[in-house]
Parts: structure tokens; C-alpha cells; sequence
């Protein structure tokens, strides 16, 4: 199965479902966040390929997570997990951050999530490219 038909066949589950799987690690890390977050934006994005490679994606988490602009959220329905956002969350800052989820962080290990995962999208503070 491709990338992009399992994140169809993801996406086409109930989120529940998707966040049983993802803790119990049946859940390719890639497309994690689609079973925590809607991210129609991103989801949209990776239904049509602009997709970046998972070395690209983990890059941008890195530079997402020593980021201080970062914000964190514990998830409501997931307390083992929290949301990292490029600054508040959901909330674009004129000129600055663009509240865009980028992270998940589950015990110790942080994945990208959302937005690092787009190719086409990019840092607005120029930490990372698009590509
Ligand atoms: S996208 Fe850029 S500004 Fe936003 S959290 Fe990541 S590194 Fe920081």
C-alpha cells in the first residue's frame, strides 16, 4: 500500500480508532497526526503528493522542537500525548508564527506532525524550507 492509500484508508477511520492504533504503535508515525488532529488543510495537502520525505519531515521536527515559538498542548482526549503548534495554537500572528500543528510527542519521542510533513510549506522564521 502506498503512503497516500493508507492515508485515505486512515483517514476514512474514526479518529478513536486511529489514536488506539497510533499508542499502540500499529500507526506509521507519518501520518500519526491525522488520527489526533483533522488538519483538513495538511490532510488535503497529502492527498494530492506534497508530501516530503520522512528524513525531511524528522529534520523539520527537530528544528520545530528546539524552536522557542513552539507551544505545547496536552491533548484532551489523549493525556499521554501533546500537540506542539508553531506558536498559539491555530492562531497566525501577522508577519510571525502561523499556529500551525508541527509536532506530536508521545512520552519522550516527538514526531513531525502537520505541517512539516507538507512539502510545498515552510518555517515562517526561515528554520526550514520548503522542498
Ligand atoms: S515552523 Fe519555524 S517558527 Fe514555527 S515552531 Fe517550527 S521552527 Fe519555530
Amino acid at each position: 500500500m502506498s503512503r497516500i492509500e493508507a492515508i485515505r484508508t486512515f483517514m476514512a477511520a474514526g479518529a478513536d480508532m486511529l489514536a488506539r492504533k497510533f499508542r499502540e504503535g500499529k500507526l506509521p508515525p507519518g501520518i500519526a497526526w491525522i488520527a489526533l488532529r483533522g488538519a483538513g488543510t495538511f490532510a488535503r495537502a497529502m492527498l494530492t503528493g506534497d508530501i516530503t520525505t520522512d528524513a525531511h519531515a524528522q529534520r523539520r521536527a527537530v528544528a520545530c522542537t528546539l524552536c522557542p515559538r513552539r507551544t505545547l498542548r496536552t491533548l484532551d482526549d489523549h493525556p499521554d500525548m501533546q500537540a506542539g503548534y508553531c506558536g498559539p495554537e491555530a492562531e497566525p500572528v501577522e508577519g510571525g508564527t502561523c499556529g500551525c500543528l508541527v509536532t506530536i510527542t508521545v512520552g519522550l519521542e516527538t514526531r513531525p506532525a502537520g505541517k512539516p510533513w507538507v512539502a510545498s510549506e515552510y518555517c515562517p522564521y526561515l528554520m526550514w524550507p520548503p522542498g
